[in-house]
């Protein structure tokens, strides 16, 4: 018998190794797997890509309109990357299912030292 694990599949649960069907559902901070009830969170890498290429599309789309001039440039690209990011989040999981990890992605990290949220999972 081998002690080293299977690694997780994308868009299966890291304890119970269970499918999660996907929703936009999975990005919110109370998602919780259906078969085991653990709290999960998509991972810190794929939320990140999804948020830059919603920069980029929402910037594109500004371009692409032929919207010029410092203002309005400006002005739209920092409003087009929010519908962007609604049809992303929609989107998205279907195209590549994202991993799920236990401690919510944060941009410090603890290594598991602290005693903060998520701890009291393991
Ligand atoms: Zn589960």
């Amino acid at each position: 018998m081998s002690t080293i694990e299977e690694p997780v599949k994308r868009g299966h649960c890291p304890r119970c190794r269970g499918p999660i069907p996907m929703s936009k559902g999975i990005f919110a901070s109370d998602f919780r797997c259906e078969r085991c009830g653990v709290r999960l969170f998509v991972s810190g890498p794929y939320v990140r890509i999804i948020g830059v290429l919603s920069v980029l599309v929402g910037w594109l789309l500004v371009w692409t309109l032929g919207i010029r001039g410092f203002f309005f440039v400006c002005l739209f690209a920092l409003l087009a990357p929010f519908p962007v990011i609604f049809v992303m989040v929609r989107v998205a999981p279907h195209v590549l299912r994202p991993v799920f990890v236990f401690l919510k992605p944060g941009t410090l990290t603890t290594l598991r030292l602290g005693n903060g949220p998520g701890r009291e999972l393991f």
